[in-house]
């Protein structure tokens, strides 16, 4: 189903407003991308405008138009408090409920702001006064720049907004390589490229800026740490806590890694175990039709989307990767025949 108050969101920012635009923990790069653009075109229209993320985000992404101004909850939650308590619009980026921004999410439920919702999950909560959601779409800056469009203000989409819409595309479809079989993702693309963006370069930006350990991190993912399960078409990699400090993890560096595990053929589930402070995060990718938020909602209480998904498990490293190796097999008819 999709929502399309654009004609209401249009009413509620047609006068000049404190706005603070919000998005997910792990913030990738969609998240950043859509929030940073839909505040330039905020600031644009005379609002004043403030982005918040939950926690912080990838040295890679940290080049988009206005990043230096982005307030990190977990890293400066008074000023956060005080941003979110002065807000009469608070945006909700590419995530479909409060609780994605762990401990700000009270903070901004227990708000008398507008909330509006712009996101490409399924299925969005109720907690937002209008909802722009729309599934079929390569990611939220897509979005973005469609509602840029029925606002229209398309005339204020300049390099510096192309940029970061350009940067989430990529980085929600795996470089045009899923979640695109969309004539209106290329024809958006070719407008941006018309504004004058070097789509090369900034795909080295976000791609070729590995640090010498975040390569060695990747490489010992694969070569010691990869499980497969060829009778059960899946393939999963665990990396502990130590992995990561050998390796001198850094915020994004494990980004991508799952997808080495998807790339083997005939493999059509992959998965990554990644042991954090007090978590285990994992993240989930299929091919065709397995659909892995499904999987993620019903045993991880995570979500996503059909082919890529994520959840955060209290659980222990061990416990979380017995669990799913236990629901694997109720999966085996489904796995072997994905299309
Ligand atoms: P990633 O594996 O790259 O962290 O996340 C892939 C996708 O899964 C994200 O775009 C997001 O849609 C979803 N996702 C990741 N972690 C969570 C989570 O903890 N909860 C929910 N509901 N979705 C998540
Ligand atoms: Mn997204």
């Amino acid at each position: 189903m999709e929502n399309t108050d654009f004609d209401l969101v249009r009413e509620k920012i047609s006068q000049p407003s404190n706005i603070l635009i919000t998005t997910h923990s792990n913030p990738d790069g969609d998240a950043i991308g859509s929030s940073l653009a839909l505040a330039s075109y905020l600031k644009k229209k005379n609002h004043s405008v403030q982005v918040m993320v939950p926690d912080p985000y990838p040295d890679f992404l940290a080049w988009m138009a206005g990043h230096e101004d982005i307030l990190v909850f977990s890293n400066s939650e008074s000023e956060c408090v005080k941003a979110i308590e002065q807000a009469d619009i608070i945006f909700a980026a590419d995530y479909n409920n409060l609780g994605r921004l762990n401990d700000a999410a009270g903070f901004v439920r227990r708000s008398n702001a507008i909330k509006i919702l712009i996101d490409h999950h399924l299925v969005p909560s109720d907690e937002f006064d209008y909802k722009i959601s729309i599934s079929r779409i390569s990611s939220t800056s897509e979005l973005l720049y469609n509602f840029i469009e029925k606002m229209g203000d398309i005339h204020l989409v300049d390099k510096n907004i192309a940029e970061c819409i350009y940067a989430g595309i990529i980085t929600d479809t795996g470089s045009l390589s899923y979640s695109c079989n969309y004539v209106k993702t290329y024809q958006i693309l070719a407008n941006l490229f018309q504004l004058g963006i070097d789509g090369e370069h900034l795909h080295r930006l976000i791609y070729d800026t590995y640090s010498e350990s975040r390569l060695r991190l990747l490489g010992y993912s694969i070569s010691d740490q990869l499980v497969v399960l060829h009778e059960y078409h899946c393939a999963y990699i665990i990396l502990s806590r130590e992995d990561l400090q050998r390796f001198n993890y850094q915020i994004g560096d494990t980004e991508g890694v799952v997808n080495y595990a998807l790339s083997i053929k005939d493999i059509n589930l992959a998965a990554l175990f990644m042991e954090r402070e007090g978590i285990v995060k994992v993240s989930f990718r299929s091919k065709g039709n397995f659909a892995v938020n499904t999987l993620a909602a019903e045993y991880f209480n995570g979500g996503g989307h059909r082919n890529a998904a994520g959840a955060n498990c209290t659980t222990t490293l061990e416990e979380t990767v017995a669990k799913f190796r236990q629901i694997l097999p109720q999966y085996q008819t489904m796995l072997k025949s994905v299309y």
